[in-house]
């Protein structure tokens, strides 16, 4: 069935060059962009966009981290798109990701972990509102 989902470049992957690279990947699995915004984020639409985690101890400094420079939001389109990109984005910390997935090949942290997919169609309706509310 035919999916949106938002995934979002983090300001790590926008620092280290490698928007083409990933936006690469996900365009050679079959997924569509539907929407797509460079933007630096302040910290209120951090603390809605991550509002599960901000009681977290660790949401200050991700919150430091995404507001710190540019994203690359995008709202990709395919079959099953939510669950293919959050397989493609790989297991959340980089150091134990499998090989061959984004955070897997290219990230080494935790928190500076590249990408962002939502978790679920609610999520996705969710964020794609958030952050495309003209979609
Ligand atoms: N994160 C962090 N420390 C942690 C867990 C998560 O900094 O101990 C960050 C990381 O950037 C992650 C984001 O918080 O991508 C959201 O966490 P979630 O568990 O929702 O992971 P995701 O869905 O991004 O894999």
């Amino acid at each position: 069935m035919s999916e949106r989902t938002l995934v979002l470049l983090k300001p790590d992957a926008v620092r280290r060059g490698l928007v083409g690279e990933l936006i690469g990947r996900y365009e050679t699995k079959g997924l569509s962009i539907i929407a797509m915004d460079l933007r630096t984020i302040d910290g209120e639409l951090a603390d809605r966009h991550y509002a599960e985690h901000v009681e977290r101890d660790f949401y200050p400094p991700l919150r430091a981290f995404v507001t710190s420079g540019p994203m690359l939001a995008m709202v990709l389109e395919g079959d099953a798109a939510i669950d293919v990109v959050r397989t493609l984005n790989g297991a959340t910390d980089g150091r134990k990701a499998a090989p061959g997935s984004i955070r897997g090949d290219l990230s080494l942290s935790n928190r500076e972990n590249l990408v962002h997919g939502s978790d679920s169609a609610d999520s996705a309706k969710r964020e794609i509102a958030l952050w495309f509310p003209d979609l």
